[in-house]
């Protein structure tokens, strides 16, 4: 019998593990291996926030779902890889493959103080932390909030700013709700001159209208010397002091690649063509936030890209398995679509080579509330795939 052997059990993992159930006819063993026994709905995690969602909201089972579309889930944490020996080293076991896919996501760059800041882009936990730390913020009725994020010199496609974004206008309308908006300091901060310039001309031309609306003061093209308990503290020794630092760092690929022989780019992310086949490596892939590849300058590591390449990647192993070369591409599929949750409104992105647009609504919020429920009941098999 054959074996698949998927790494991550995040937006990427769990549609390559369901796509192949549905690919592949007959006798195969399709494996995922996590180290979290949940999948975690990310763009939904910027509600946790503010107290609208729980972790139990946002989490779904992997038991369940293997069962339910017929993989095989371990709750193991990798630690090496040979794609020589074709073998996976987890902290129980060892496990061989005929395929390997590499979904771990990315790690983050850790700059100077960063324990003083908290990440909407880590760890559930690190979600629940920010809800806590802004709830006790909302109960002392004062504060000054900061949230920003930077890149990686590396690498321009290693950067995560819009749920920076989210999180900050969430912020902020859960103040105004409150009526105590008034009694709080809100920045945005970032190293960059044109930070969120990937959404785009009109994307950018919202945000700059946003921070105006919203009264939130911005420092941006300065430099981050270092984070301490008391805030930020620029290059140029200019100190923008807070209560509480959100900030996200540039990404950086996850460090278990580096206990591998696979290729690397310099900011760790493993290389694969537009059929999620790595680079030189036929039977092994990478999809999502773990893999790099060329492409237009606005491309960024998104969830529905993930599962684009989760999609292609089971195409491309039916193919190899009935003897065909590997054509299944995602190319056709690429472009940056996202929704900027503003609390009640939200700007809908969307841009690929030929269109860019970033129109403003409370529909889009209630879209992005929508897509969170049929994201959780398309999983649980409730519901058809629609996107
Ligand atoms: C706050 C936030 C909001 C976002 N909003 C949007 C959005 O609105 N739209 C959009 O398209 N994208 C959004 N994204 C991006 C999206 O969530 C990611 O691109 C997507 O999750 C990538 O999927 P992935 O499977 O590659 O990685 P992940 O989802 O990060 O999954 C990686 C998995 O690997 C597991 N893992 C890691 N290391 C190990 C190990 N050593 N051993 C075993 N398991 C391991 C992890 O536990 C995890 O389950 C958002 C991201 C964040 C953080």
């Amino acid at each position: 019998m054959k074996k698949i052997l998927i790494l991550g059990g995040g937006m990427g993992g769990v549609e390559a593990a369901i796509a192949l159930t549905q690919k592949l006819k007959g006798d195969y063993q399709i494996n995922l291996i996590s180290n979290r026994d949940f999948l975690y709905i990310y763009p939904a995690s910027i509600w946790l926030t503010v107290g609208k969602r729980t972790l139990e909201d946002l989490s779904v089972p992997l038991p369940q779902l293997a069962e339910l579309h017929g993989f095989n889930f371990l709750h193991e944490d990798v630690q090496e890889i040979s794609t020589k020996e074709h073998k996976v080293i987890t902290t129980t076991q060892e496990h061989t493959y005929d395929y390997l896919i590499a979904a771990l996501g990315s790690s983050k760059l850790k700059p100077k103080g960063v324990e003083h800041t908290l990440s909407i882009c880590g760890t559930p936990a690190d979600g629940m932390q920010i809800q806590e730390r802004f709830l006790s913020l909302v109960e002392q009725g004062h504060g000054a909030i900061a949230c920003g994020f930077s890149g990686n010199p590396q690498d321009a496609t290693a950067v995560r700013g819009g749920p920076v974004f989210e999180v900050l206008f969430n912020f902020d309308t859960y103040l105004r709700e409150k009526g105590i908006r008034d009694r709080f300091e809100l920045t945005f901060f970032s190293p960059s001159d044109a930070p969120g310039n990937r959404l785009g001309e009109g994307g950018l031309a919202q945000l700059q209208k946003l921070f105006q609306e919203r009264d939130i003061q911005t420092v941006t093209g300065k430099k981050i010397k270092e984070f301490t308990d008391s805030g930020v503290i620029f290059a140029d020794d200019s100190h923008l002091k807070t209560d509480f630092t959100v900030f996200t760092p540039g990404l950086a690929g996850n460090p278990i690649f580096k206990q591998s022989d696979l290729p690397l780019t310099d900011a760790g992310f493993i290389p694969v063509g537009e059929t999620s086949q790595i680079t030189g490596l036929e039977h092994c892939y990478a999809i999502g936030d773990s893999s790099f590849f060329e492409g237009p300058t606005w491309r960024a590591r998104q969830g529905h890209l993930a599962e684009v390449m989760a999609r292609t990647t089971a195409a491309n192993i039916a193919q190899q398995e009935r003897g065909e070369t590997a054509s299944a591409s995602f190319r056709d599929e690429l472009n940056l679509l996202c929704i900027m949750d503003l609390g009640h409104d939200g700007v809908f992105v969307y841009r690929d080579e030929n269109r860019e647009i970033a129109p403003r609504g409370a529909w889009a919020h209630w879209a992005k509330l929508a897509w969170e429920q049929y994201y959780k009941l398309n999983k649980l098999g409730k519901m058809p795939r629609l996107i």
